[in-house]
C-alpha cells in the first residue's frame, strides 16, 4: 500500500470546498455522473476506432444507495483508470483545477454556484471519505482503490475487481443526510440527467403481482438517452415535439409551433424551441427554457444568453460552446454568446416566415397568441423586425389578418390625407370607442384593433419604420376630421351664431375636465356633438402611465375637445329655438356692447403709438371704465346664453349622448340622463 500527500499547498482544501459551495452542494451528483458517462462514450469511441477491441457489454451507469452502510455508490462499465492515470488524474490535475477555481472565485461565491469546474472533488461536499475502486479497459493493468477521508492525505492500493470501469463510493457526511434518501437522489437524477447520453440505472424497476409490488431483476433506467433534440428534423413528427413537450413540462399548456435548431457550425448547437400561448402577462414564464451542455443540464436561468424577448419561449438549448464555469456578467458580453443569440434570433424569425409562407390560415388562427411575442421581438431586437415586417400581421375590427404591404394597399387610396400621409386608424377598446369606430366605418375607412399591452410602444415603433404615415385613434377626432382631405365643407351657421352658441353648450359641460368648444363644418349625416381626446395628448399620457418618464404630460387633467357639428339638423335647430327666444334681449345687449367698443377702439389707436408714461391718465381711466362696462355687458349676454342653454333639454341631451359614446357618463349624471330621456319620449 502506498501512502501520500495530495499535492496541494493548501491544507484545508476540503473545508474551504464545503464553505464555498453550500448553497449548492447537489451538483456533486451531476458532476460524478457526468464523469461516468464521459468514461463510458470514451470507451465506445475507442472501440469504434479499434482501440478497444473487447465486448462492450452493458454500459448502465448505476447509481445506488445504502442507507444502512452510508453510501452512495456510482458505478460506470467505462475506460477506468490505471493506477498511473488515478496518480495523474485525481491527485493531481482534478486537485489543482479545484484549486485554481477556489482561487480564481475565492471572494465571489455566487459565481461558482451552479457552474462546472469542480469536478470530481465537489464529492467532498457531501462526503466524509470517498473511495474510487477503478479498473482501465487495457487487460494488463491491475484494479487500484483510492481513498480519501477530506484530508490531503490519501491512500492508493491494489485491489480486487474483476470488471472493467469506475467505482466511486461516497460515505455520505452527517450534515449531509438528505443525499441518502431515494426521493432526494430521485429529484436531482431528475432535474441534471434526464438527458444524459448513456443511460442511468437507479432502484430496480417495479411490478404490480398478486396484490403486491415485486421488484424485478432490471434497472430502473430514469433518463431518456436520445432526446428529442439530438435526433434528426425529418426523421420527426409534429407529435413527436408535443410528446417532448409534455416530457419537459407535464403541466404545460399545449405549445403553438416549435424550432428544431440544429447547428454545426460557426459553433454547435442544437435544441428545440416552442412558441408557448402567451396572453396577456409577460411576466409569467413558468416553463423556462433549460440549457445543457452536452446533455447535462446547466440551467434555466437563460437571461444574457439569449435575446430577452425570447425568454418567452420554452424549450432546450444544448451548446457545449457557450462557456459556463464562469461568472453571468462575462457570459453576456462573450463573443460565442453572442453569435448564438443572433443565430437563434435568425432561426426563430425563419421558422414564423416559413410557417406564414406554408400555412398562414394555422398562423392566423394564432396570431392572436403569438402577437406580443413577435411585437417585443420588433421592439427590441432590429434584427427580428428586419424579418417579421414580412410576417407579422395587422388585425381590423373584422377580425381580418393583413401584413404590412397588404394592409398598405388596403388603405391607401382612402386614408391618405391632403400632405400625402398615409393615416393607419385604430381602436384600443373596440366596445368602449365602438361609436368612432362605427363613424370612420361609415366614410370608407378601415380601423386596426390595437388593444394588447406592448401596443402603444409598437404604434411608436411602426411609425418610425413607416413613411410618411402616422397612427391615429379613432376617437382622436370627428370621422370628418380624422384624415384631412383637401375640400373643406361650409358651415351653415354663420360667426355670430357660433359665437352665440358656445357658451349654451359649454354651461352645461361637466367641470372635471377640460374642454375646447369647436365648430366644424360637418355632413348632416355625422353626429351632432362629438368629444375628441388629442392623439398627441393621449398618447403622452398613456407613455407616462407605461413609465416612459414623462410625467409632465402624467399629470395634467384630461383634455377633450367637443366638436359641434355646425351643419346638423338639431344643432340648426337649437340655433333656430334661441333665435326665437332669446335673441331679442342678446342683440339688445351686442347694441350697447357696440359703441363702448368702437370708443374703446378709437381711444386705444390714438394712443397706439405712444409709451404708457404719455398716456394721458384721463385716457387711461377712460379705457378702463369701457373695458368694465363691456364685461359688464358680456357676463349678462353670457347669463342670457347659459340660462337658455340651461332650460333647453336637447342641449344637455346630446352633451350627455356624446358622453356616453366616450364612456364618460356615470353615476348621478347616468341616471339623470335616462330619467331625461324618458321625460323627452
Ligand atoms: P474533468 O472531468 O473536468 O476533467 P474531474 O475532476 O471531474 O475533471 O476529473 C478529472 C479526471 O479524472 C477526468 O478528466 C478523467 O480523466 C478522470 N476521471 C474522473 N472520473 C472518472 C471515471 N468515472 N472514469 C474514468 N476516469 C475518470
Amino acid at each position: 500500500m502506498e501512502k501520500g500527500k495530495i499535492g496541494v499547498t493548501t491544507e484545508n482544501i476540503f473545508p474551504i470546498i464545503k464553505k464555498f459551495l453550500y448553497s449548492d452542494h447537489e451538483i456533486f451528483l451531476r458532476e460524478l455522473i457526468s464523469n461516468a458517462v464521459d468514461a463510458t462514450q470514451k470507451l465506445k469511441t475507442l472501440a469504434n476506432t479499434g482501440e478497444f477491441k473487447g465486448e462492450l457489454g452493458d454500459l448502465t451507469v448505476r447509481v445506488d444507495l445504502d442507507k444502512k452502510k452510508g453510501t452512495l455508490t456510482i458505478t460506470d462499465q467505462g475506460i477506468g483508470m490505471s493506477e498511473a492515470e488515478v496518480k495523474k488524474y485525481i491527485n493531481q490535475i482534478a486537485l489543482s483545477s479545484a484549486e485554481d477555481f477556489l482561487e480564481k472565485y475565492k471572494n465571489q461565491s455566487n459565481a461558482i454556484i451552479g457552474h462546472f469546474g469542480l469536478g470530481f472533488y465537489s464529492a467532498f461536499m457531501v462526503s466524509k471519505k470517498v473511495e474510487v475502486i477503478t479498473k482501465s479497459y487495457i487487460e494488463t493493468e491491475k484494479a487500484v482503490k483510492w481513498e480519501c477521508d477530506g484530508s490531503p492525505e490519501y491512500s492508493l492500493e491494489d485491489t480486487n475487481k474483476e470488471t472493467r470501469g469506475t467505482q466511486i463510493i461516497l460515505h455520505i457526511d452527517k450534515d449531509s443526510k438528505e443525499f441518502l434518501e431515494e426521493n432526494k437522489i430521485n429529484q436531482l437524477l431528475n432535474k441534471y440527467c434526464k438527458f444524459l447520453p448513456v443511460e442511468i440505472g437507479f432502484g430496480k424497476q417495479k411490478e404490480w403481482k398478486d396484490g403486491k409490488e415485486v421488484e424485478l431483476d432490471k434497472d430502473k433506467i430514469i433518463n431518456n438517452p436520445n432526446p428529442l433534440w439530438t435526433q434528426k428534423p425529418a426523421d420527426l413528427k409534429d407529435e413527436d415535439y408535443g410528446k417532448f413537450y409534455n416530457e419537459l413540462y407535464p403541466m404545460g399548456e399545449e405549445p403553438l409551433f416549435n424550432i428544431h435548431l440544429n447547428v454545426d457550425y460557426p459553433f454547435n448547437l442544437t435544441g428545440i424551441l416552442y412558441f408557448p400561448k402567451i396572453k396577456n402577462n409577460i411576466d409569467i414564464q413558468r416553463n423556462k427554457i433549460q440549457l445543457y451542455c452536452n446533455q447535462v443540464f446547466v440551467t434555466d436561468s437563460v437571461e444574457g444568453i439569449v435575446p430577452e424577448f425570447l425568454t418567452l419561449l420554452h424549450g432546450i438549448i444544448d451548446s457545449p460552446d457557450i462557456p459556463l464555469n464562469v461568472s453571468r456578467s462575462y457570459l453576456q458580453s462573450d463573443s460565442n454568446v453572442k453569435k448564438i443569440s443572433s443565430h437563434i434570433t435568425k432561426k426563430v424569425a425563419d421558422r414564423l416566415a416559413e410557417i406564414f409562407k406554408n400555412d398562414r390560415e394555422q398562423f392566423e388562427k394564432k396570431w392572436d397568441n403569438l402577437k406580443l411575442f413577435i411585437e417585443y421581438g420588433m421592439v427590441s431586437e432590429e434584427k427580428f423586425y428586419e424579418k417579421a415586417q414580412k410576417f407579422a400581421l395587422l388585425k381590423n375590427t373584422e377580425g381580418k389578418y393583413f401584413t404590412f404591404e397588404e394592409y398598405e394597399k388596403l388603405i391607401k387610396e382612402n386614408q391618405t390625407d391632403k400632405n400625402k400621409n398615409l393615416v393607419y386608424l385604430y381602436t384600443s377598446d373596440k366596445d368602449a370607442q365602438y361609436s368612432f369606430i362605427d363613424a370612420a366605418r361609415s366614410k370608407g375607412y378601415d380601423v386596426l384593433i390595437m388593444d394588447g399591452q406592448l401596443d402603444t410602444h409598437y404604434i411608436n415603433h411602426l411609425e418610425q419604420k413607416f413613411k410618411d404615415s402616422r397612427f391615429v385613434r379613432v376617437d382622436a377626432d370627428v370621422a370628418d376630421k380624422l384624415i384631412e382631405k383637401e375640400e373643406n365643407k361650409e358651415i351653415k351657421l354663420s360667426s355670430e351664431q357660433r359665437e352665440r352658441l358656445t357658451p349654451v353648450f359649454r354651461g352645461q359641460l361637466p367641470d372635471k375636465a377640460n374642454f375646447i368648444v369647436q365648430f366644424e363644418g360637418l355632413s348632416e349625416t355625422e353626429s351632432p356633438l362629438v368629444i375628441t381626446q388629442s392623439e398627441f395628448m393621449r398618447r403622452m399620457k398613456d407613455m407616462s402611465a407605461l413609465g416612459g418618464g414623462m410625467n409632465f404630460y402624467g399629470e395634467l387633467p384630461d383634455s377633450y375637445n367637443l366638436v359641434i357639428n355646425g351643419n346638423h339638423p338639431l344643432i340648426l335647430k337649437i340655433n333656430e329655438d334661441l333665435e326665437k327666444k332669446s335673441l331679442d334681449e342678446i342683440l339688445k345687449i351686442e347694441e350697447k356692447i357696440k359703441p363702448l367698443e368702437s370708443n374703446k377702439a378709437d381711444l386705444e389707436k390714438a394712443n397706439k403709438d405712444k409709451k404708457d408714461e404719455e398716456v394721458k391718465q384721463e385716457d387711461k381711466d377712460r379705457i378702463q371704465d369701457l373695458e368694465k362696462k363691456i364685461k359688464e355687458f358680456k357676463d349678462k349676454k353670457q347669463e342670457v346664453l347659459n340660462k337658455f342653454g340651461k332650460k333647453n333639454k336637447q342641449v344637455k341631451q346630446l352633451i350627455d349622448l356624446a358622453l356616453l359614446a366616450n364612456n364618460m357618463l356615470k353615476g348621478e349624471e347616468l341616471s339623470k340622463f335616462v330619467k331625461r330621456s324618458i321625460e323627452l319620449l
